[in-house]
């Protein structure tokens, strides 16, 4: 499909199956060669990037702890300038360890920077991060992407986990808002 209906707008194709399936072949190979001994405590950030972590986790050969929190910072199509966090993890688990954050997008960068900023408190011994997208021109605050698979337009996605209202997450491929909504 190259157009989709979800939740009332038009998408369409951005980034196929098998760009995704390269990518995170590269990144595993990359968090590997980092990451190998270091027995990282992976941190998936719910929900967005649910079906990233899960094909990413997968083609990792590094043993690691995997565990999730969830971070909210969009309503609809646009950030609401405010990152919740939900489930934080205690300082005894972080205090340490060898963290990675694995994101489905980096936008203004505010949802990483504070995460970031949180989790530092509890002294990690490191913390990298492996997004799937991130979009340079909506950048206001400083996040740096250890593992990228791709940078995109500045424009509303969906698909592979990210969604618009909740819909549209299950697509397996990632779409972007068409500018033709006919
Ligand atoms: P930031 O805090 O960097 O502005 O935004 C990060 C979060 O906003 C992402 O984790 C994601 O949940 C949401 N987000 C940002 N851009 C998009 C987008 O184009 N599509 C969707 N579905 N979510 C986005």
């Amino acid at each position: 499909m190259d157009r989709v209906k979800v939740n009332g707008k038009f998408f369409k194709k951005q980034i196929d199956r098998e760009a995704i399936k390269k990518e995170i072949k590269r990144l595993a190979a990359e968090i590997d060669r980092d990451m190998a001994g270091s027995n990282p405590l992976v941190i998936c950030v719910m929900t967005g990037a649910m079906f990233f972590a899960a094909d990413l986790l997968r083609e990792v050969s590094t043993e690691c702890e995997i565990t999730s929190v969830r971070l909210k910072s969009y309503e609809g199509t646009g950030s609401t300038g405010h990152v919740s966090i939900g489930g934080m993890l205690k300082r005894s688990e972080i205090e340490g360890r060898n963290l990675l954050i694995v994101e489905d997008i980096v936008d203004t960068g505010l949802s990483l920077s504070s995460f970031v900023s949180e989790l530092e408190e509890s002294a990690p011994a490191s913390i990298r991060i492996a997004a799937l997208l991130s979009k340079p021109d909506a950048r206001k605050y400083r996040v740096k992407t250890d593992y990228l698979a791709f940078e995109i337009p500045n424009l509303f996605v969906v698909g592979y986990g990210l969604d618009y209202d909740g819909y549209g997450r299950g697509l397996k491929e990632i779409y972007i808002l068409d500018d033709n909504q006919l």
